[in-house]
């Protein structure tokens, strides 16, 4: 099993190396290290920005696989030495110069699914990618909007069923961004993973309370820690 976690985004240099001890000390081995934050409100916080590569110099120094998402050739090109997935999100699930541009790398894609986008759609965009040339692709489902709100998004486990029945993408979950709430992740995760998913994403900070974004989604260490026994121990095979 597949198992991404960090914060939502790369706060400073100590938040990020601070939590990232600790979660090597639970054995993962991927870590979200997000510079860029594809934000709805311009107002809020945008991400780090370049100034953030040092801190994934740091956290490649201590093992780790780093995933970053990227938003235009700019931010692929200049973050292409430091990590090893790139992560497209949601809301660029169908911009196609990106996709393309992507498909020229040789990096593992993660492809977000847009919270409107059909199965379909979000195939046909993966083959943006493909067609590029880079084969390397993973989609993560990370919930859709219907007619319910009461979560943050409805998290489709049958999109998960249906990709891992017919297709042959690795598919990843995100729990975090598909319930908005903490105490709902635990029990999102482990549907995923019920449901066939090859991994997950999530979201975890040292004080989920003073996150600078999505700290209501956040998971604190030791919940993280539990999901983690919850699931058996098999993360990072
Ligand atoms: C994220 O993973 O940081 C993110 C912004 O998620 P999404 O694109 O799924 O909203
Ligand atoms: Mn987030």
């Amino acid at each position: 099993m597949r198992i991404i976690a960090g914060s939502c985004s790369i706060e400073n240099y100590d938040q990020a190396i601070s939590l990232a001890s600790k979660l090597k000390d639970l054995g993962v081995s991927e870590i979200r290290a997000m510079l860029f934050k594809p934000r709805t409100d311009p107002n809020s916080f945008q991400g780090i920005g370049y100034d953030g590569i040092e801190i994934l110099k740091g956290l490649k120094k201590m093992g780790f696989k780093i995933v970053s998402e990227v938003m235009n050739a700019e931010q692929i090109e200049k973050l292409y030495d430091y990590v090893d997935s790139m992560q497209v999100g949601a809301r660029n699930m169908q911009n196609f110069d990106l996709l393309r541009e992507l498909g020229r790398t040789d990096k593992n894609i993660i492809l977000k699914r847009g919270f409107a986008s059909y199965i379909e759609e979000w195939i046909k965009a993966s083959e943006y990618i493909t067609r590029a040339g880079n084969k390397n692709v993973t989609l993560c489902e990370r919930g859709i909007r219907s007619f319910d709100n009461i979560t943050r998004n409805v998290l489709d486990i049958g999109a998960i069923i249906y990709l891992k029945e017919m297709t042959d993408f690795e598919v990843l979950a995100d729990p975090s961004h598909s319930m908005g709430r903490r105490d709902f992740v635990p029990g999102a995760a482990k549907a995923a993973i019920a449901a066939g998913a090859d991994g997950l994403i999530i979201e975890v900070h040292e004080n989920p309370e003073e996150a600078l974004t999505d700290k209501d989604q956040a998971l604190d260490v030791k919940t993280f820690e539990k999901l983690l026994r919850d699931l058996d121990g098999k993360h990072n095979l």
